[in-house]
């Protein structure tokens, strides 16, 4: 049996404050407004992680709730642990 404890590491941007009102919203291909998050999970191998252990590195993905479509935020801040998304 593997143990996973400490196995999630979440990239936490900070973020400026700012009044959400006056923000755009971001709107799919198909003019949906509405998305939700899935997560990928990669697992990093015991012997290439920082605690020699197993551990499960999650990669968030938002697509869209109408049509499906993945939303890339290339100007998102990115993160610097440079897990390869495709
Ligand atoms: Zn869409």
């Amino acid at each position: 049996m593997n143990r996973r404890d400490g196995g999630l590491r979440r990239g936490r941007p900070e973020q400026p404050k700012v009044d959400i009102n006056t923000l755009e919203d971001i709107v799919c291909e198909c003019g949906e407004k509405i998305f939700t998050q899935l997560a990928r999970f990669k697992k990093i191998p015991a012997l290439m992680s920082n605690t020699g252990k197993e551990q499960l590195y999650p990669i968030i993905i938002t697509i869209c709730a109408e049509c499906g479509k993945q939303l890339l935020l290339q100007d998102a801040v990115k993160d610097s642990s440079g897990g390869g998304l495709q």
